[in-house]
């Protein structure tokens, strides 16, 4: 055994599975729609379904809003 691995060799990030879509933006309190799109969204994360998830996820940046407020 040789003491010449490097230590932050250890400090990586967890794996990703498959095309995992990264957690998508917070919906809007007062669109019932993104509301319903995000619980459906939960339910497919829930059962593992990421194309069920990904397609919520086009959905929800999708859904048009009068006032859109940019960060
Ligand atoms: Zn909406």
């Amino acid at each position: 055994m040789q003491p010449t691995s490097p230590e932050r060799q250890r400090t990586m990030p967890p794996p990703v599975h498959l095309s995992q879509p990264k957690p998508a933006q917070k919906p809007p309190a007062e669109c019932d729609v993104c509301r319903s799109l995000v619980h459906e969204r939960q339910l497919a994360e829930a059962r593992g379904d990421w194309f069920k998830v990904a397609d919520l996820n086009t959905e929800l940046s999708n859904h048009p809003h009068a006032k859109r407020s940019t960060r």
